[in-house]
């Protein structure tokens, strides 16, 4: 399970970096969507912004389940895109889930809504221009969640390489 590897796309990076500029050090966050490249291999194609779909506060991030899943059924349908997991920031805290995060995706873990047997945290954070993020990976095989790889492909073009957290 440790060498599933995702590769965020440039659409979903600059969606989440002009999202993290935006709120600042308010908390924003969005859905993954993308689809499966290889056996271990995934690839997010774009991601969503909350704001577009749902509210937020400073300290809890809150989406609304409902109109967001409209919008990835629309994506996907559009682009073949499965829904991959969930992102959000944490502009004054690490990069690791809270225990309200890891509640939230053992939800949609167990929601037939939803339909998953994986989905992947990206925990971000803007560091100046850069941003910073962290990939957990929730599996129903799994009985806590494990790091995820990080990779995009552009880094070049962003100056920036994605920053794994790794669980010593
Ligand atoms: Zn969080």
């Amino acid at each position: 399970m440790n060498h599933i590897r995702f590769e965020i796309e440039h659409t979903a990076y600059a969606k989440i970096y002009e999202a993290l500029t935006r709120f600042g050090d308010y908390e924003i966050g969005g859905m993954l969507v993308g689809y499966q490249k290889e056996k271990h291999h995934f690839t997010i194609a774009d991601a969503t912004i909350a704001d577009d779909i749902g509210k937020f506060s400073i300290f809890n991030f809150i989406r609304e389940p409902i109109k967001s899943m409209k919008i990835v059924s629309q994506l996907f349908k559009k682009n073949r895109f499965h829904y991959m997991g969930e992102w959000h920031s944490h502009p004054r805290f690490t990069l690791t889930p809270s225990s309200s995060d890891v509640k939230t995706m053992q939800g949609i873990l167990i929601d037939k809504g939803y339909g998953v047997n994986f989905v992947l945290l990206i925990i971000a954070k803007l560091n100046n221009t850069k941003v910073n993020m962290a990939g957990f990976l929730f599996h129903k095989d799994l009985p806590d969640f494990v790091p995820a790889t990080l990779t995009h492909n552009l880094s070049s073009e962003i100056e920036q390489p994605i920053s794994t957290f790794k669980i010593p």
